[in-house]
């Protein structure tokens, strides 16, 4: 059966970090209902104001966070060591696992234009432990296909069409691509029934299921084995991310999602007491 609209999200404009002001499109209070998935932002500005404050050092555990851009940079380092800069059209995969401390700061390019996301995945109970890893991959890593003339995909991670993205590995196995569809193109693909699938609107807009998806709005589609997605009145720009539910219990709070409020209280315990980063 083909998917529809089930909620659509438009966000809510917030200020993280030291300041950086952004779109969440879900957090805390929506996740429930999109498990694996925890949170999007979306930091897009041409005022360096609204986000050179950045995100100074603060640790994570439990999760992996996901930062795709569309323009300017983003400088980040941590506590093992990395550092480096991601890029127009560069995605970083970050798995957190037992415990990372980090810094990401955007930069904006030399117009001041900043673009960037956020996607938090949940990990499960076996893998909240699991020892940390970065993956980063440039725009040029990125394999591209057009499944028909109107469409044209960037897949991320996962498989779509034959394509495997350059991102690997990731515990719940989501499907992470950027699609652009021309006026009057269709993108269309089978899913799992009861995988979660949430479509974010990043340009133009589009239809599914006879429902319209605006520039920054968010749908999760209800149940189903085939998306259809289209472009009936003006060409459309869309993230589409898909997941398999984990169905445990989520202990969330700031930067930390563990399976219980023990899990959460010895997280921060061990922040605190400077033992966070498991040897
Ligand atoms: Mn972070």
């Amino acid at each position: 059966m083909q998917r529809s609209v089930h909620i659509l999200f438009t966000g809510e404009e917030i200020t993280e970090g030291a300041g950086v002001r952004l779109l969440r499109l879900f957090g805390h209070d929506e996740a429930p209902k999109l498990d694996p998935f925890l949170l999007l932002d979306d930091f897009r500005s041409e005022v360096p104001e609204d986000y050179r404050r950045g995100f100074p050092w603060h640790p994570h555990r439990g999760i992996e966070t996901i930062t795709y851009i569309l323009k300017g940079d983003v400088a980040h380092e941590d506590n093992l060591g990395n550092q480096g800069v991601i890029s127009d059209g560069d995605v970083q995969w970050m798995t957190a696992g037992s415990g990372i401390i980090h810094q990401e700061m955007p930069k904006g390019d030399k117009n001041g234009v900043m673009h960037g996301f956020q996607l938090w995945t949940n990990l499960p109970a076996t893998s909240k432990m699991m020892p940390p890893r970065y993956q980063g991959f440039t725009a040029r890593e990125m394999p591209e296909t057009r499944p028909n003339k109107g469409c044209r995909i960037r897949v991320i991670a996962g498989t779509l069409y034959g394509i495997t993205g350059p991102v690997t590995g990731i515990v719940t196995d989501p499907l992470y691509c950027d699609c652009t569809l021309e006026r009057g193109g269709t993108f269309q693909h089978d899913t799992a029934e009861g995988d979660t699938v949430l479509v974010y609107g990043i340009d133009g807009h589009g239809e599914i299921g006879g429902t319209r998806i605006e520039n920054r709005e968010l749908a999760c589609l209800s149940p189903g084995d085939e998306i259809q997605i289209k472009a009936p009145y003006s060409p459309f720009r869309c993230l589409i991310m898909t997941g398999t539910p984990i169905g445990e219990p989520v202990a969330w709070r700031g930067p930390i999602v563990m399976n219980t409020q023990a899990e959460l209280d010895q997280a921060f315990a061990e922040y605190r007491n400077g033992t966070f980063v498991q040897r």
